[in-house]
Parts: structure tokens; sequence; C-alpha cells
């Protein structure tokens, strides 16, 4: 039986979902009505850039992050693993950026102060956010770490995966509770995913999510990757969890792997992809559209799907007076020309990347709709 939605209190979320990332509580450039519009049914928070800029306790004292932004739909938070080992990576020299058993603890770089972030504080800062669905904190470590690093993440993540749950079911001891996602781990070593995914299905989340590096299929981390290595990996994963929990790929990707990945079970999906690559003139339009083709061969889908990429700054739409897409109808194709645009993104004008950013969304938007089981 496939899973068509999830069900929370700010609504259902239909499936397969992609969610853009709304880091600070904000879709860059671009306001929750311009997001709406554009298709979009729900978003992810970042659980520790949103303690670090304004504080949990505050979001909680303004009645949760929904009323806050004034977004009355689903969101997800992730628990700031995912930033705190890159925030340790980027500042190894610093000897107080550590992981130990207890947390992450970790120099803000911006402010200079010391943080510890342990998993029973992520959970209580996405609790006062009042997330729909939440993630606990993880280990998160490189492809292609050693052995003793694979099985140390895979430990450490269990550990904290079942600490979170204590103080989840602490805090949630009624009959509301939000969703809760575990992080699998372990590299690109299938063994340690495999050890990963029975350790977390024990203890039993509604959520597993593909840990580790995000994978793009054209942008590899590891330049002597083959492309294909990240694919085989998340369908391998995705087959170590049961069908009826609900299946994270966080940080996927491109549409053409979004729709790989949900042919081989995956259900919710993120990305900086469609938002960061707006504000730069990267825009994904339907085929025909842009001087670059993607096609994916959908077993969902039942067909080939196809799209373009236009590279807005190019010197071939400086004359160009037609709309960016002719098949779509955002605000940003019924409204400027490609030339115009073009000289907007070209002087990094916030009205132009407004424009491509509600672009964007609404092409992921459709694309999901078009892997979506229709009834
Ligand atoms: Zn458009």
């Amino acid at each position: 039986m496939e899973k068509k939605e999830l069900k929370t209190k700010h609504g259902n979320i239909q499936l397969p979902a992609f969610l853009p990332d709304a880091t600070y509580g904000s879709i860059r450039t671009a306001s929750f009505n311009d997001v709406k519009k554009a298709g979009i049914n729900e978003i992810v928070s970042t659980t520790l850039h949103l303690e670090q800029k304004i504080g949990s306790q505050y979001i909680k004292k303004m009645e949760g992050l929904h009323k806050f932004l004034n977004w009355n739909r689903p969101i997800l938070t992730d628990s700031g693993g995912w930033q705190v080992f890159s925030l340790i990576n980027s500042n190894k020299g610093n000897k107080q950026n550590r992981i130990t058993d207890l947390g992450c603890s970790f120099i803000d770089p911006a402010s200079g102060d010391y943080s510890l972030l342990t998993p029973e504080g992520s959970i209580v800062i996405q609790a006062n956010l009042g997330a729909d669905i939440m993630t606990v904190l993880d280990d998160p470590i490189i492809g292609d770490a050693s052995l003793k690093a694979r099985k140390q993440s895979v430990e450490l993540t269990t550990k904290w995966a079942s600490r979170s749950k204590q103080k989840f079911d602490e805090i949630y001891n009624g009959s509301y509770k939000p969703y809760l996602g575990a992080v699998i781990q372990g590299a690109d070593d299938k063994k340690m995913r495999k050890e990963s995914a029975e350790q977390l299905l024990e203890l039993d989340f509604d959520l597993y999510n593909f840990g580790g590096i995000p994978m793009y299929s054209d942008i590899s981390w590891k330049k002597d990757f083959p492309t294909g290595f990240y694919r085989e990996m998340l369908a391998y994963v995705s087959d170590l969890i049961p069908d009826n929990k609900y299946k994270y790929a966080m940080g996927v990707g491109q549409p053409e792997d979004i729709a790989y990945c949900v042919d081989a079970g995956w259900d919710i999906f993120d990305t900086v992809l469609p938002t960061r690559n707006a504000r730069h003139g990267y825009l994904y339009v339907n085929e025909g559209q842009g001087n670059e083709s993607k096609s994916y061969d959908s077993k969902r889908a039942n067909k080939t799907l196809s799209y373009d990429i236009m590279h807005l700054r190019s010197e071939r739409y400086k004359y160009d007076d037609s709309p960016v897409d002719e098949t779509c109808d955002c605000e940003c194709c019924r409204t400027v020309s490609r030339a115009y645009l073009r000289h907007l993104i070209r002087i990094k004008e916030p009205a132009g990347q407004r424009l491509c950013t509600i672009h964007n969304l609404a092409f992921y938007a459709k694309w999901m709709e078009q892997l979506r089981i229709k009834n």
C-alpha cells in the first residue's frame, strides 16, 4: 500500500513532498504568500539557526513558529546536527568544537559564544518551535570516513536517538504528538547503514531519514565517485526501512534525483537547490524552454519526465522578450520578460531574485505533483 499523505495538525502533506528550506524562518527574497502561491504546502526550518539568531524560548513566547511566521501549514525541523557538523568541520583548529557522548559543543563563529547542543536540547528547541515533524540529533560524517569513525557515528547516533525519544515522550505525554524522525548514518558503507537502520528501527520512529552528505547527481562532493553511487545507496537504505514508515531523503536534490528516489521508495525531500539557484539565475523550466535538457524515466509517473535548465545570465537571453517559461503561470512568467529578469539577476536585484525563486518553487511543486499517485 503506497502512502499518499502525512497528517499533521497544520494540514496534510501530500506525498511525495518537496519542502523548501526556510532556514532562518524565511525563504530568502520571497514572502510566505509568494511561497503559497507557488504551490508549496510545507517547509523545513533550521533548529540551530533559529536558536542562535532569535531563540526558541522567544518563539515559544510568541506562540510558536507557525504563528510567528504566519505560516499555518506543516513545518518540519531538522535537529541542528548537520549545521554543527559543518561548523565543527570548518573550524577544526578550535578545541572547543567537538563531539562527545553528551552532545556537540562548538563556538558560534558569528557571536563567538560557546554552545552545547545535546539530543535532549534539540528536542526541547523543536518543541518550543512547535514543529509538526521533528528530527533527532545525529552524528553525521563524510562518505569516506574511516571504519572507526563510521562505527562511532552509528553508535552515537543510536544513543542520541534513544535519549531524544525519551525526552520527546516526556514532553508529549498526552494525546497529541508531532512526528519524530531518526537519521540513518553509515556513510558509504552498506554494512554500517544496515546496522544503523536496524538499531534505529528497534526504537520505532515515525520517519527514517537518509543521513550524511546530500546527494546531487551532477555535483559530487568526491570527484572520483561515479554519479550513480548515491542513487544506489539511497535505494539500498530505502529497502532497509519498512514501507509503513515515512522515508525522508534529506538534501535530495535535483528534480531527476527526486524522481529516482520516489521510485526507490522515498517520500519526503528538501533541498536549497531551487531557491539558491534561483538567486543566481539558474532556472528549472519545462522541456523546450531552456538551454540544457534533463530527463528521467519515472516508474511512478509511468513516463519519461523531462525539463530544461535555463542559465538566465547567458547572452542568448539579452534581447529575449518572452517569459521565462511559456508554459508556466507563476507570477514571474506572467509578468516579466527573460531580458528584463536577466538584467535584474545580473545586478543582483532582490526583485529579480524573488521572481526567479517563485518560478523555481512553482516548478518543483508541479514536478512533485507529477510523481504523486493519482486516484
Ligand atoms: Zn514560472
